[in-house]
């Protein structure tokens, strides 16, 4: 059996390691998950509700440690862990509403005599495939509502931070999870891929890169499978010369370097619209000199380590190839932590928003700044790109703002708002290549998505 061993991600300590799942380990994980099924969606959903109560009770309680467990796996600071378990104990308050979450519709009368009504009913075993960047979040996203759905599931978190995925299972264990309707596998794309083929296996939730996305669309979608696949994103962030100020500096500082980057709602691009850049940027500069790199979990740290020496490799070679192509350097990058693969963060002005700078997903601590003469110029930009995951705009102006959210390409609006995440009772998910599949994850498309609708039209003769 082949071991993964997990490092923290600063110190580069051992912290654990977990089990790669051959194919026919990740078979047993799925039969598991099936025979749990038929029992598990026989559970009256107040009860498959009440279980999902105690959970977030029990995640609620252990909410530090798993804080802990994800700084150190991933690197973010212990600031952004909190809030990323935090955001993930709300998908489970959301889905201990199933019972009225799942009602379904009736109309009597339909036509002479007889009744109609729609129901839903859940679906069978459920996969989910994650990315390292939210190690809680993104898992609790998923399975709380496919089981309060009275599916079963089976989670393949990614294998640079499967430890929480570990902690998550050991919580449901002990708050009396049924045997068999949740585990966990660990791998790479190989046990995903064999997940995703296993006839017993319904549906597949993902999130992770876009290539990576459309090859699980499209492998699930050859398997007849259900299936939703969020990608990868770049967001730009506009700033209207009525908005330079403090406020907006801390929302573009915090969107663009939160989580070194690593998020993929990471407000990469700031498009500074009329003379708003000559004003801000010096701000943001300024700020983003002072951020304090180290050990995510130590007091005071603003910034950890990216998640491997290969995302620190990429992200520099953006840096050195803008630098060589002679791209206007504001902040250039600094001496960093010893350890752990330190990226310090760095901002361009005056970026070419053809350029792969404006255009591709870097996922690091890397800012460019581009001028628009107008909001129709600055809208453009954006709606260029070939994600569509969020975007902001920064105004006083109503109007400004009104127009923006109606002609912005992009599944999540942020007005003033830096990281336009939607809480866990709306939808989450972008459009264009952020999304292979139709419906987005929480809110009540994980509804839909997780349940299959039956109407039922009945007829009594006399
Ligand atoms: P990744 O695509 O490398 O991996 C994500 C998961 O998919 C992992 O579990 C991995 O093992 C698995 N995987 C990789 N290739 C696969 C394949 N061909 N078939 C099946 N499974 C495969 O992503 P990552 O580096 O872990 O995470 C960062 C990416 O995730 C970024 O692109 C980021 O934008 C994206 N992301 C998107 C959202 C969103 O809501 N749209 C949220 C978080 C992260």
């Amino acid at each position: 059996m082949t071991q993964l061993h997990v490092h923290d991600k600063a110190t580069r300590e051992l912290i654990g390691a977990v089990t790669i799942a051959r194919r026919e380990d990740a078979a047993d994980a799925v039969r598991r998950a099936r025979d749990a099924f038929a029992s598990w969606r026989e559970v009256p959903v107040v009860e498959r509700a009440r279980l999902l109560f105690r959970y977030a009770d029990a995640l609620e309680r252990r909410r530090e440690e798993l804080a802990l467990s994800v700084s150190r796996e991933n690197g973010k600071t212990i600031a952004d862990a909190r809030a990323e378990v935090r955001r993930g104990i709300e998908a489970v308050e959301f889905a201990c509403g199933m019972p009225s979450l799942m009602m379904g519709d009736a109309l009597p009368d339909v036509a002479r005599g007889i009744d109609s009504v729609s129901t839903r009913y859940p679906l069978g075993v459920c996969i989910g495939i994650t990315p390292f960047n939210f190690p809680a979040m993104i898992p609790l996203w998923m399975f709380p509502i496919a089981i309060g759905a009275g599916n079963t599931f089976v989670l393949k978190p990614s294998p640079q931070t499967p430890l929480t995925s570990e902690l998550l299972l050991t919580i449901a264990g002990e708050c009396g999870f049924p045997e068999g309707i949740f585990n966990v596998v660990h791998g790479g794309a190989e046990t995903a891929e064999s997940l995703i083929e296993h006839p017993d296996v319904a549906a597949v939730s993902f999130v992770g890169s876009s290539n990576a996305a459309r090859a699980v669309q499209e492998r699930a979608v050859r398997a007849h499978k259900r299936v939703q696949a969020l990608g990868g994103a770049k967001n730009y962030l506009i700033v209207m010369p009525d908005a330079v100020n403090p406020a907006t500096c801390d929302a573009v500082m915090s969107a663009s370097f939160g989580g070194a980057g690593q998020r993929c709602l990471a407000g990469s691009v700031v498009v500074a619209v009329g003379d708003a850049g000559d004003a801000l940027a010096p701000m943001l500069v300024d700020a983003a000199a002072e951020l304090r790199l180290g050990r995510g979990a130590d007091d005071g740290i603003e910034m950890g380590p990216v998640v491997s020496d290969e995302a620190l490799a990429r992200i520099d070679g953006y840096v050195q190839r803008a630098r060589d192509a002679g791209v206007r350097v504001l902040l250039a990058p600094r001496s960093v932590p010893a350890g752990g693969a330190f990226a310090s963060p760095v901002i361009f002005d005056l970026v070419d928003p053809r350029s792969e700078l404006a255009r591709d997903e870097i996922f690091g601590p890397v800012m460019a700044i581009v001028r628009a003469q107008s909001l129709d110029e600055a809208i453009a930009i954006a709606n260029s790109s070939r994600y569509g995951n969020a975007s902001s705009i920064f105004t006083r102006d109503g109007r400004s703002a009104r127009e923006f959210a109606s002609r912005i390409e992009v599944g999540m609006v942020g007005i003033n708002v830096g990281i336009a995440a939607p809480m866990a009772f709306f939808p989450f998910g972008g459009i264009k290549d952020s999304i292979f599949g139709d419906l987005r994850c929480h809110g009540k498309d994980a509804i839909v998505f997780y349940t299959q609708q039956r109407v039922v039209i009945t007829r009594w003769p006399s």
